[in-house]
């Protein structure tokens, strides 16, 4: 049967922009926040940069990416009070490792609290100093290629060079998520000539102009960018 547009008055083909109640909706039927995970926000938002902090919506949709993969070995790069970490490591198996990239001790040592309470602390590797260098120093140490998942979320002026380190990091088919690639849509304002917003604008051209991955930017919370380094 055909369905003209003009019986369907709803429909849209192009991204939603939600508003409250729509955003209120589609959380109720898609998000499973766990309580320690609604504890960890709740704990969080006192911290003036919770806003750093994922939605729920984009972590279900993380988690989800996960187990699609199988991944077992995961890259952190960013791990600020451990929400996003929490939800990495509960959706691999028993067997996954996550390594872990932050530079902030008070930060992390929420995050840590976290991961014990969750029983997942055997799962992850925390490095505590700027994540360039520890992964110069992964890749130092014969782990070029045999990342299934890396989720950049961290200092956007490095993300160019946290861009070349992860794919190298990064296995054949292996899955590259880099956070706040919209930031707030300032990237698309052309007066707007922040640090933070060039360095997406720069990352975002440096993706769109790559012959060895495939990508898309998916429009959840702030823009996450979706990469996969091509096997050909
Ligand atoms: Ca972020």
């Amino acid at each position: 049967m055909r369905i003209f547009v003009k019986e369907c008055p709803y429909l849209s083909n192009r991204t939603l922009s939600l508003n409250d109640r729509t955003y209120a909706y589609l959380l109720s039927v898609s998000v499973d926040e766990t309580e320690l995970l609604r504890a960890l926000r709740a704990e969080t938002a006192g911290d003036k940069f919770a806003v750093m902090q994922i939605s729920p919506e984009q972590g279900q949709f993380m988690a989800l990416l996960v187990k699609l993969l199988g991944a077992k070995r995961i890259l952190e790069i960013g791990t600020f009070t451990g929400y996003s970490s929490l939800i990495l490591a509960e959706a691999m198996p028993e067997d996954g490792e996550l390594i872990c990239c932050d530079n902030s001790e008070a930060w992390t040592e929420i995050a840590k609290k976290y991961w014990h309470k969750a029983g997942l602390q055997n799962k992850i590797s925390l490095f505590l100093q700027e994540a360039a260098v520890t992964l110069q120093h992964l890749l130092d140490n014969s782990a070029a290629g045999t990342f299934d998942f890396i989720f950049i979320d961290a200092d956007k002026q490095n993300y160019p060079l946290y861009y070349e380190q992860s794919l190298k990091l990064l296995r054949r088919g292996g899955l590259l998520a880099v956070d706040n690639t919209l930031w707030s849509g300032s990237v698309a304002d052309p007066e707007n000539m922040e640090p933070g917003t060039r360095a997406i604008r720069r990352f975002n051209e440096m993706v769109k102009n790559d012959s060895r991955v495939t990508k898309s930017l998916v429009p959840i919370g702030d823009g996450l960018t979706l990469i996969v380094k091509d096997f050909e």
